[in-house]
């Protein structure tokens, strides 16, 4: 790869061209010009000219990878390269899902779990949305950012500090309003986790209300971490497509999933009542390709859970990177005590079925999204290995997704349910987000022991037109910007 002062007009030569669109992989250059992608022409007719040229013979180019579903909110700006995410391939990011944003929440506010998923105390300091984008656009990370805003960083904004039940029509109203102050600022919409502690009293009907703002608006986006992912999930599915068709907005099942071993295989069923609601409304999903799943410490986790991985423990920080099962034989403690030992605390729960993973990813609609949490000191590997698993273990290794399908997964699926009409595709007029890789070698490194660890592969990264990973180094530029509706 050429080095990172990438000049203002490069041609990139002699790459297997994937557009995103998914269609079949085909021989063409592309020219770079500032931030766009100027041109995507024939082999070998790009003539010489005053453009810089990078020789990218048996290397696949595709679209920049977008991460549908992350926690990164405040990873951006605390650790503005973004190596986790480029040295995957990614470009853009979609932040605040789960319920669960950056802002708004006032500094000093207390931060009930999980909001402390998305790093430490003194991140939250940004009272109202624009802000936050703001502090983005002011100090800008290496990749780009899809805001969206979390009713439960509402919930704690708005609310007195008893979050155990749901809000008056008063805290509704003003949460209407802190939300339609984002929505006017350009955030693509509203993300809830009903399955937490500090939004599980919402109603429905609270999450309409506060949402009003986003009816009438175009493109908008509903993020959502079911209620239940578990017995009860068909319930939870019906009330997202209800808030949904009531919002007039897209609806994301984020992290889609059947958790426990009573529930696998039910994904035959789920994917076919999603199927149904797409005939009359806008839906679509997102997962990883790992059979754990991660968040804070639960013990109606653990005990759906064939595992559980303790990932960061305040309780007992000796803890982190050990088996819960394992513990509690040395410590003879019953679950309850468990628990109070570790609390605060994160874990990874292995409690998805393979087939049912497997069965999500390949469906049409399904977006790629990490949910990784970058803060975690013993993170689940999908932080760093998701859209590298994919390429290498689901593409290469299982055949499960041909490379175009899986790239459309990452890049033009997303940027259309995103409602983003220059990015995802390498279209000349478009903006230059892209990524170089070789397809033979391309790897995730990062495991459930060692999570912390670069992909392999990935050979350069483009974000609007500047180099931010080369040859498995950040080359310290900072393009990303937040992206508008
Ligand atoms: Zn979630």
């Amino acid at each position: 790869m050429a080095g990172s002062a990438t000049p203002a007009r490069t041609l990139l030569r002699g790459g297997l061209l994937i557009d995103g669109s998914g269609a079949p992989p085909r021989a063409a250059d592309l020219l770079v010009e500032g931030d766009t992608i100027a041109a995507v022409l024939e082999p070998g007719t790009g003539a010489e000219g005053d453009h810089a040229v990078i020789d990218i013979a048996g290397r696949v180019l595709a679209p920049g990878f977008i991460d549908s579903h992350t926690h990164d909110d405040g990873y951006l700006l605390a650790h503005p390269d973004m190596v986790p995410k480029v040295s995957q391939g990614v470009t853009t990011v979609v932040t605040g899902n789960c319920g669960i944003s950056l802002a708004p929440v006032p500094p000093g506010r207390a931060l009930p779990q999980p909001l402390d998923l998305l790093g430490p105390s003194e991140l939250f300091r940004y009272a109202d949305f624009p802000a936050w984008m703001q502090a983005l656009r002011d100090a800008p990370a290496a990749v780009n950012a899809i805001p969206l805003v979390g009713h439960a960083s509402l919930r704690v904004s708005a609310m007195d500090d008893d979050l155990q039940r749901p809000a008056t029509p008063q805290e509704c109203e003003r949460m209407a309003r802190l939300l339609e102050e984002a929505l006017e600022a350009g955030a693509f919409g509203m993300s809830t986790g009903t399955f937490y502690p500090p939004a599980q009293h919402a109603t429905t009907q609270e999450i309409i209300d506060i949402g009003a703002a986003m009816r009438g608006r175009n493109g908008m986006v509903y993020a959502t971490h079911l209620r239940d992912e578990s017995d009860h999930i068909d319930a939870a599915i019906e009330e997202a497509l209800d808030i949904g068709r009531a919002l007039g907005a897209r609806v994301v099942f984020s992290h889609h999933k059947l958790a426990g071993e009573r529930n696998h295989g039910r994904s035959v069923e789920t994917l076919a009542r999603i199927d149904r609601a797409a005939l009359l409304q806008p839906v679509c999903l997102d997962c990883h390709p790992y059979p754990a799943t991660s968040t804070m410490l639960r013990l109606d986790r653990v005990r759906l859970a064939r595992r559980t991985l303790i990932a960061w423990s305040k309780g007992e920080p000796s803890a982190q990177g050990r088996d819960y099962a394992d513990l509690q034989r040395e410590w003879g403690l019953c679950d309850e005590a468990m628990l109070q030992r570790l609390a605060p605390a994160g874990a990874i729960y292995f409690l998805m079925d393979e087939r049912d993973v497997e069965r999500i990813l390949a469906h049409p609609r399904t977006m790629v999204g990490s949910d990784g949490l970058p803060f975690d000191p013993h993170p689940h590997p999908r932080q760093w290995g998701t859209f590298t698993r994919i390429l290498s273990r689901l593409v290469r290794d299982q055949g499960l997704l041909t490379l175009e399908a899986a790239v459309h997964k990452m890049t033009g699926l997303a940027a259309e349910n995103y409602g983003l009409a220059d990015r995802g595709l390498l279209r000349a007029g478009w903006k230059a987000d892209l990524v170089v890789f070789d397809p033979a070698q391309v790897q995730d490194v990062a495991t459930f022991d060692h999570p912390v660890q670069a992909s392999r592969g990935i050979e350069g990264v483009w974000v609007n037109g500047r180099q931010v990973w080369d040859g498995g180094q950040p080359t310290g530029q900072r393009p990303g910007r937040v992206l508008m509706r």
